[in-house]
């Protein structure tokens, strides 16, 4: 591993490039196809012929022997069926391969295993996958070989969305649209369209491979449900950007190669607040594309995780007490023609475009607080949010120290005259270089923070796919942008106009920024008072999918009908429950079979050593204590098993998709927090070498 990794000539090398298509297609169809990526429109059957022959050729010379419709089933995370490129054996029993316009653009998945919530009943089972051409294909390679995989839209037969995909490129024209109707307005005419630029930071987490393997929990729902914090957690914060040891090294680095061929920008790593925690964060580029190379991201980790002997744990909670993992969707405005609408310059204040993007922001994020916050929902992000290491659950906007003051003078006087200015930073140093400071500092803790010349949505779960979270802020934003524009439009004065909507929209929703901190008692009261939801868990997120006025947003702009929006609910309470289910089993199993039998015999073997002692004349008062607390604690272990298994029993009879995830949140997650309590004060005063599964200790620093 030590040769040296030439990235230009390995960058986007299994990917089928404009380069590539350029090179291979011949000139009209290369146009047309980039045309309709730029502009929309459908390709013509011809040409989809021309390109399906090129990539086959491509992706054959490059030793694919398959392919695959890639997609985003609602399941969080991607499936693909491979088939290979042979046809049909001629008469002399050689064989030609075979790859048209047919096979590229649609498939037909059998796909009646995938969770559509009622969308479609098993008799009704067709579901077909969509070419999506704006995002390019790519060659992947692992154990079953290399396999040419095309991104695709998964849809059922009467066209509803049963992917995350779909409903993404949806809000993506949407956004698109109300924007240009924006920068129009402040006379940008060359313009085709705004796009959705998208980086995500993904944390995660790195143990050994042998030690996970000893942990039913890890391996059935990727956390631990029972552990006692090791001796030294993360308090030292000597983790923290932290030199990254060897092994996790040789592991960035094939992982970066590896990335870099499927033209993912990898750029920074770097060790995460917690031990045996890591961050990887690639350079951003378009949403859809940025999307589906952060699911790229998320697979490519596992697998060369496993061939360095580790775990890649992408799971948002996996040990308690120390960090769990998120990811930082950070998300900007910009136009074909280069202009970020979320670009301040140097004095804000005088930038009305940019002052009426941020008002439009600002109410989107008040009106649809629910809604956000309800597409950062994954199970294991309920252990997350709120728990003083991640943002809370209530949504509330950070602009920071200038833009703060630009908005007060605006509610203030209607019109903001100055801007504070970042400054020099002053070392004390005479040899080192004074820098320029930026505009304001950072906050950690808010959940949806302005950073410079883009939003940064914090909330996300590290295992999610971020279709969702795209999905929900181009859709409220583009419904603020839409009133924006229709209004300003039509306005006599543009300039009377744009001032006052500025002022009316900050005016109406500045209740929703907030820039203190956001991990304190203070702020869940604080934002109580101003109205601000608070939906602590994802069951209680869910329902904000179908109120009317998410209806009436996602049908306006076409991006979720009420049927596609009725279903995911059901999906969503269908997920949690089976997750939670499953954590439960887990649980029963592990103490039963694992920790129960443990900790009976190593109670016999001190129940022998005093008898000996007691036969040998001598008292035994310190093994005998240890005893009798041992004792106790199975007692508590025995009862707590007993209450989940029947609380886990009843939860089982629950038919009502909503009423069973209640159920699962109120009662059963209680019944595993008791029987966890007694295991791991048990793993504290038990022999280690009677311990049957590996420790936090074990776990987090032994990599
Ligand atoms: P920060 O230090 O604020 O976290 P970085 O420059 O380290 O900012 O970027 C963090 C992530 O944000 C990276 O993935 C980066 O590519 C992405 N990013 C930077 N600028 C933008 C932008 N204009 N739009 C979307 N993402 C961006
Ligand atoms: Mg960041």
């Amino acid at each position: 591993m030590s040769e040296t990794v030439n990235i230009e000539k390995i960058f986007g090398s299994k990917v089928f490039t404009p380069e590539k298509m350029k090179e291979r297609l011949p000139g009209n169809v290369y146009e047309e196809i980039i045309r309709v990526n730029n502009e929309g429109g459908e390709l013509s059957f011809e040409s989809a012929d021309i390109i399906a022959n090129a990539m086959k050729e491509w992706a054959i010379e490059n030793g694919a022997t398959h392919y695959t419709h890639w997609f985003q089933p609602l399941t969080g995370i991607t499936a693909e069926k491979h088939d290979s490129f042979l046809a049909h054996p001629k008469d002399d029993g050689t064989t030609i391969f075979k790859f048209s316009a047919k096979e590229l653009i649609k498939g037909e998945p059998d796909a009646s295993s995938f969770p559509s919530g009622g969308l479609r009943s098993t008799f009704e089972a067709r579901g077909y996958t969509v070419w999506d051409t704006t995002s390019p294909a790519f060659i992947k390679e692992s154990g079953a070989g290399a396999v040419l995989c095309i991104p695709t839209a998964f849809c059922s037969y009467t066209g509803e969305a049963l992917d995350k995909k779909t409903p993404l490129l949806r809000s993506l024209e949407a956004i698109s649209e109300q924007a240009l109707r924006i920068v129009r307005l402040f006379g940008n005419s060359d313009a085709k369209k705004v796009q959705v630029s998208v980086g995500a930071e993904q944390e995660y987490f790195l143990i050994d491979r042998d030690r996970y393997l000893q942990r039913d929990d890890l391996i059935f729902t990727g956390r631990t449900l029972f552990g006692a914090p090791a001796p030294k957690g993360q308090e030292m914060d000597d983790h923290y950007f932290g030199v990254i040891r060897e092994r996790v090294g040789e592991f960035m680095k094939e992982l970066n190669v590896e990335l870099w061929k499927l033209g993912v920008t990898a750029k920074t790593q770097h060790n995460e607040v917690a031990p045996a925690q890591h961050e990887l964060a690639p350079i951003y580029e378009e949403a859809n594309t940025a999307t589906d190379h952060n699911q790229i991201v998320m697979e490519t980790m596992k697998r060369v995780a496993f061939k360095h002997g580790m775990t890649c744990l992408l799971h948002e909670k996996p040990f308690a007490g120390i960090n769990g993992s998120g990811k930082h969707n950070n998300w900007s405005l910009v136009t074909d023609n280069g202009v970020n609408l979320l670009d301040p310059g140097k004095t804000p204040n005088d930038n009305i475009q940019f002052l009426l993007v941020i008002a439009c922001i600002i109410k989107a994020v008040d009106t649809h607080a629910d809604l956000l916050r309800q597409s950062a929902s994954v199970v294991g992000n309920d252990l997350r949010l709120g728990a003083q290491e991640a943002p809370p659950a209530i949504m509330s906007v950070f602009l920071g120290e200038q833009l703060d003051d630009v908005v007060k003078q605006l509610i203030e006087t209607g019109v903001a005259s100055r801007s504070i200015d970042g400054g020099t930073l002053q070392t004390g140093v005479s040899t080192l270089i004074d820098i320029e400071k930026d505009g304001t500092d950072r906050n950690r803790t808010s959940p949806f923070a302005f950073t410079g010349n883009k939003f940064e949505f914090r909330s996300v779960g590290s295992s999610d796919s971020i279709a969702s979270p795209n999905t929900i802020l181009n859709a409220i934003v583009a419904e603020a942008f839409c009133e924006a524009a229709d209004r300003l439009e039509k306005a006599p004065n543009f300039d009377d106009e744009v001032h006052d909507l500025i002022k009316e929209f900050l005016e109406k929703h500045h209740r929703v920024l907030f820039g203190g901190d956001g991990y304190s008692e203070e702020w869940v009261k604080e934002a109580e008072r101003r109205g601000l939801p608070n939906l602590k868990t994802m069951v209680d997120a869910v329902d904000t999918l179908t109120t009317e006025k998410a209806v009436k947003l996602f049908e306006k702009f076409g991006i979720f009908t009420k049927a596609e929006l009725e279903s995911r609910e059901e999906i969503l309470y269908e997920s949690y429950s089976k997750t939670i289910n499953i954590e439960a089993l887990t649980m029963i199993d592990m103490v039963s079979r694992k920790y129960l039998p443990a900790i009976i015999r190593y109670s016999k073997q001190i129940a022998d050593t005093v008898n000996a002692i007691e036969s040998a004349g001598a008292d035994a008062p310190v093994q005998m204590e240890l005893l009798q607390n041992v004792q106790e604690g199975l007692l508590r272990i025995k009862n707590a098993l007993e209450d989940l298994k029947n609380i886990e029993g009843k939860a089982s009879l629950i038919d009502d998709p909503k009423q069973k995830a209640l159920f699962y949140k109120d009662n059963v997650v209680k019944a595993m927090a008791e029987l966890r309590k007694p295991v791991d004060e048990l793993e504290l005063i038990c022999d280690r070498s009677i311990w049957p599964v590996p420790t936090y200790g074990d776990l987090l620093f032994e990599v």
